[in-house]
């Protein structure tokens, strides 16, 4: 038992009585056959009256149960002989299961049953499912929980009675009580969509947990000490001067966000946000300046080689006039370019240092990191990023990029322990990307387009279809189609990107792309991150359907970097699902990066948003962002005055809600 509990995560009294039930089954009252009704779900008591094991159409256990009112039958699929016993012609049985419209009338398949005998009794209350693992059935849980909330009694009340009182929130324990044992009035659909005060009293526990952990977080930044980098004076100016755009408002906005920061003694930690071609790596560099002239070195970290390489290249174009010297580390770098880069990060002689995962390995060491950048942040695991800041001392001031806008709830919640900046508004003469949504069928056409697009100057991306299930598979379509396009066009020069490929091999063909020397590139979704190649304005989006919103929108943003109109053609197999359709459709109707994360939030929940960001951050297990949204703007408002007035109910309340999650890594 103790060892089935602790796969459920469960390790004490406390974890037990927070188990709460997926669902619930009402066994309050015995229902007539006569008055089923299609579709729900019933008890139903009455004799065994037939009983026979089948084999056509397949095997089946089917068993007739007769009350005062008429015949149901019983079907079972998959059956033990101890259930060919228990319904035995004479068994008189309590049935429970959702009745459907079968052969020889309503039917309930794979019903629970249970002997009748004289001591059973019409439950009180609705019965609870809980989530379970195999070994630990039902009954066994429910006797435990049941015992866990008579010793418990009063479970402890973490919060101020004014504070739920306000919200028209039930007490702790009440709403705990309720929710193992809910009164038979309860409606089971609002059980089931967790719209009960009951539910809604654990939910706002749980969203007030992780607001006073973000805040706990946040002030223990405000309390470590950062270096302190003044205005620069020189080398900032100088960048400028040297490009051939002036920044936008939004651009500037956000740097002098960021330069303040810096001028700080604790440690910066905050979200650039801005879509797909808004300019953040320059304001990125801005900031790396800033700390160079204050004498600190600065690591910029990408999640990709082919994204870590074209940083590289800007920031050499950028910052060597400048006379900075930048270092360029990579996992696939040969032993002799890698311990000449080591040697001078750790001599401090190199100012910057872009690369890839490779930057936070142990042998790497800085001799003064200062600011750590990372790119595409919801690429990295917490524990990523938390390796690459202890490689500063102090510790060293982080800038995290992400063109995934946030919607307003995840960063209210989840990425409440961040500052944000948001770049909201595009460099001008940027053309919009005009996106077409085709059938796979009109593929000659499209073919015909690339052909012309191609022979008039311009490039064009063809991106094969995301196979999850299978690399290997996503791998040989890559090449099959790289195969297919070179027969096509024999008067083009066509490239091939894809993630197996070595790194220099891949560098190779995106060098070529970038110099117009290919024309047509064929690539799986490894080029959905930054890749910055102005002349490309057509892109082909092949079996489109299977991908995530956020991620089309990221691959759409590859073109429309010049001032040639650009097009995105999304390319789908027929027959789509009408979901399918409608995602589609968002992305055909929406440039805008945000409202299309806010659509992928809501078909697919945070988890796809957050990215590796959820590994080692406690996930919300009862509230749901968008249903409870009153109550997060709730706890939000009250987590500062808890903080100050009710020290210790707050330590207890995290205490309650952070230790079943595990320890919430400091972020
Ligand atoms: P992202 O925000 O997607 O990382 P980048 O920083 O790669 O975007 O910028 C996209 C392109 O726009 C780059 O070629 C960059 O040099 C250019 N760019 C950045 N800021 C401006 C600006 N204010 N005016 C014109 N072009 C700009
Ligand atoms: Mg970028």
């Amino acid at each position: 038992m103790i060892a089935n509990l602790a796969k459920l995560g469960i390790s004490n009294l406390q974890g037990l009585l927070l188990h709460l039930p997926l669902r619930y089954i009402d066994e309050t009252h015995v229902t007539a056959v006569r008055d089923l009704r299609m579709g729900e779900s019933a008890q139903v008591e009455g004799d065994i009256v037939h009983a026979e094991v089948t084999y056509k159409p397949r095997k089946a256990l089917i068993a007739r149960l007769e009350d005062a009112s008429g015949q149901l039958t019983l079907r079972f699929l998959h059956f033990y002989p101890s259930q060919i016993n228990a319904l035995k012609v004479g068994a008189k049985l309590r049935v429970y299961g959702e009745v459907r419209s079968g052969f020889f009338g309503y039917e309930m398949v794979h019903p629970t049953c249970k002997a009748v005998g004289e001591k059973t009794i019409v439950a009180e209350t609705l019965t609870p499912v809980y989530p379970t693992v195999a070994g630990l059935g039902q009954a066994s849980l429910r006797k435990a929980i049941g015992i866990a909330l008579q010793q418990q009694g009063e479970m402890l009340e973490t919060l101020p009675a004014q504070i739920y009182a306000d919200l028209n929130l039930p007490s702790f324990a009440l709403s705990l009580t309720a929710l193992h044992h809910p009164s038979p009035d309860v409606s089971l659909r609002a059980l089931d969509n967790k719209t009960t005060a009951h539910w809604r009293r654990l939910a706002f526990d749980e969203l007030l947990a992780q607001q006073l952990s973000m805040r706990k977080h946040y002030a223990r930044r405000r309390s470590v000490s950062a270096p302190q980098f003044k205005r620069s004076t020189k080398l900032v100016s100088a960048l400028l001067k040297s490009l051939p755009f002036a920044l936008t408002g939004a651009q500037q906005k956000v740097a002098l966000e960021i330069e303040r920061d810096l001028t700080q003694a604790h440690p910066m930690q905050r979200l650039l946000q801005g879509d797909v071609g808004s300019g953040k790596t320059i304001v990125a560099c801005m900031a790396a300046l800033q700390c160079v002239e204050n004498g600190w070195q600065v690591a910029l970290m990408a999640p990709t080689e082919i994204l870590a390489e074209q940083h590289y290249r800007k920031m050499l174009s950028w910052l060597q006039p400048l006379d900075i010297k930048i270092a360029w580390l990579t996992g696939s770098q040969n032993k002799k370019d890698r311990d000449a880069a080591l040697e001078s990060i750790a001599s401090g002689e190199a100012k910057l240092v872009v690369g890839t995962h490779a930057l936070f390995q142990e042998s790497v060491r800085f001799k003064s990191l200062g600011l750590a950048i990372i790119d595409e942040q919801h690429r990295f695991g917490v524990h990523q990023r938390l390796a690459l800041r202890q490689k500063g001392q102090p510790e060293p001031h982080q800038l995290m990029m992400s063109a995934t806008p946030i919607p307003r709830t995840l960063s209210m919640s989840y990425y409440a322990d961040l500052d944000v900046s948001v770049i909201d508004e595009l460099p001008p003469g940027r053309s919009p990307i005009v996106t077409k949504i085709v059938s796979d069928a009109r593929r000659d056409e499209i073919l015909q387009r690339v052909r012309e697009a191609c022979l008039q100057g311009n490039q064009a991306y063809w991106v094969c279809p995301l196979i999850e299930e299978s690399e290997a598979l996503q791998l040989a379509t890559a090449n099959d189609t790289y195969a297919l396009m070179q027969q096509e066009f024999p008067e083009l020069k066509v490239g091939l990107v894809h993630g197996r490929m070595k790194p220099t091999e891949k560098q190779a063909v995106m060098a070529e792309f970038s110099a117009g020397h290919s024309q047509l590139l064929v690539a799986t979704t490894v080029i959905e991150v930054g890749v910055d190649v102005p002349n490309a304005s057509l892109m082909v989006i092949e079996h489109a359907e299977r991908m995530g919103l956020s991620q089309l929108h990221q691959l759409r943003g590859r073109v429309g970097r010049g001032a040639t109109k650009s097009t995105c053609i999304l390319l789908y197999q027929n027959k789509l699902s009408d979901t399918a359709r409608a995602r589609l459709k968002v992305i055909y109707e929406s440039n805008d990066g945000f409202a299309i994360a806010q659509a992928d939030l809501q078909i697919r929940g945070p988890g796809e948003l957050l990215g590796v960001r959820q590994s080692g951050v406690p996930m919300l297990k009862i509230a749901d962002l968008e249903r409870d949204v009153d109550l997060l703007e709730a706890a939000k408002d009250m987590a500062d005055t808890l903080l100050q007035n009710y020290p210790a109910e707050v330590e207890q309340h995290l205490d309650r809600w952070m230790s079943t999650a595990g320890e919430l890594v400091k972020v």
